[in-house]
């Protein structure tokens, strides 16, 4: 009958109003608390200097560590993979969209990491929740540093095996915290933290685990490209190898300039993961073009290890620049060389002042970050000069002084 009918179109308006109330309350809230996020768009490719509004900016906000993500010879092969194999994969790995340039890459990625096997993810984020979700099983525990990525911390949350959350980089703590727990155990660190740019002990990590028994895995997606011997990351810098560790993820749109991500490591990690994994298993494969360009990453970090040196040198420099100027600097030697503000509204006002004077730095604060931790997230890169480091740390000390 009509009137029922309306009823039930009364309620559901009421609901809908529910969500907008709701979600419009929390926008406020972010708005106060100085948390709001804006993107920014960009009208150029990435590289040391970006357009954006038509205004050239310094751009010290990427993470294309090594100046790949537009480099010539890179996008030259997606044109001509774009045209032998189009740019659409068309299905997910295991209907049809599996080619070439991808199975290429695979072989690719588990020569430098030195393992058995890798296999390529559409992102970092679903490369690291499958791989939680479908190594982990209730019964289990999972060990992670409490400044591990979003998206490793969310798959070991979502996979039921008990979650611990160790101090930052404290060995001594996970160590305690292993003993108070039997069964299963597997301990995820970054082996770069993004948004500290510090390294996770890895050898320490693995003597522990050894003797507990436990897997190691590390996500690499900040140290893969720029640190070890080719290029190869901070496991194999470390000395381990795939007993030590036996899970190594790490993306390939930071340092390679491309995007996704992979997961090496033993013969059957790899095939449970391709039968297995739940985000494997039911996306569409990244585009063949992707993959092509990022072998031809792949062979620039092999022959131009110029790039590596010329960061470690960009970051030496910045960080005797910045302890000469006073600058609140954070206990890094990576390409991140965060620069500690506390407050978020600070944070983002001094991110401002720089835009204004043509610095692209992005302010980092909570939720991505600890309360009270806000800070301004400098990236540097290969692709920068050392004129343009100086001219940052110029005017770091101009908009922070203000
Ligand atoms: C960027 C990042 C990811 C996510 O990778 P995407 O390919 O961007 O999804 C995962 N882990 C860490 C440590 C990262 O910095």
């Amino acid at each position: 009958p009509a009137f029922l009918r309306r009823s039930g179109r009364q309620r559901l308006s009421r609901d809908v109003a529910e969500f907008e109330q709701r979600l419009s309350s929390a926008l406020s809230q972010r708005r106060e608390l100085d948390l709001y996020r804006q993107r920014l768009t960009l009208e150029s490719p990435q590289g040391p200097s970006v357009r954006i509004d038509g205004q050239s900016y310094l751009n010290f906000c990427s993470n294309d560590y090594l100046g790949l993500a537009a480099h010539p010879q890179v996008v030259d092969s997606f044109r001509r993979a774009a045209t032998q194999y189009g740019v659409g994969s068309g299905a997910s790995h295991l209907v049809c969209g599996h080619s070439r340039p991808h199975h290429q890459l695979e072989e690719a990625l588990a020569e430098l990491t030195g393992r058995p096997r890798a296999l390529l993810f559409s992102s970092g984020y679903a490369a690291n929740t499958g791989t939680l979700t479908t190594l982990l099983q209730p019964g289990d525990a999972v060990f992670q540093d409490r400044l591990n990525h979003a998206s490793l911390l969310d798959g070991g949350l979502h996979s039921g095996a008990r979650f611990r959350r160790f101090a930052h980089n404290d060995v001594a703590d996970l160590a305690g915290k292993m003993s108070a727990v039997d069964g299963p155990k597997l301990v995820v660190v970054d082996g770069v933290f993004s948004m500290d740019g510090d390294r996770a002990p890895l050898a320490e990590l693995a003597a522990l685990c050894r003797r507990e028994d436990a897997w190691l895995m590390v996500d690499d997606a900040h140290g893969i490209g720029v640190l070890g011997e080719n290029g190869a990351g901070s496991v194999a810098e470390a000395g381990l190898d795939c007993d030590d560790v036996p899970v190594l993820m790490a993306t390939l749109g930071k340092a390679l300039g491309t995007g996704g991500a992979f997961v090496a490591g033993s013969e059957t990690l790899i095939e449970a993961l391709i039968q297995q994994a739940r985000n494997y298993i039911y996306t569409t494969a990244i585009s063949p073009a992707v993959a092509a360009a990022t072998l031809t990453s792949l062979e620039i970090l092999r022959d131009e290890p110029w790039r590596r040196e010329h960061l470690a040198a960009l970051i030496q420099r910045f960080r005797q620049g910045a302890q000469q100027l006073d600058l609140s600097l954070m206990p890094s030697a990576s390409a991140i060389q965060p620069l500690l503000v506390g407050d978020a509204g600070r944070a983002m006002a001094i991110s401002q002042r720089l835009r204004d004077r043509g610095l692209l730095i992005s302010a980092i604060r909570p939720p991505t970050v600890p309360a009270g931790t806000s800070r301004l997230r400098v990236t540097l890169s290969a692709a920068h000069s050392e004129e343009q480091v100086d001219s940052l740390l110029e005017e770091l000390i101009l908009c922070q002084a203000e």
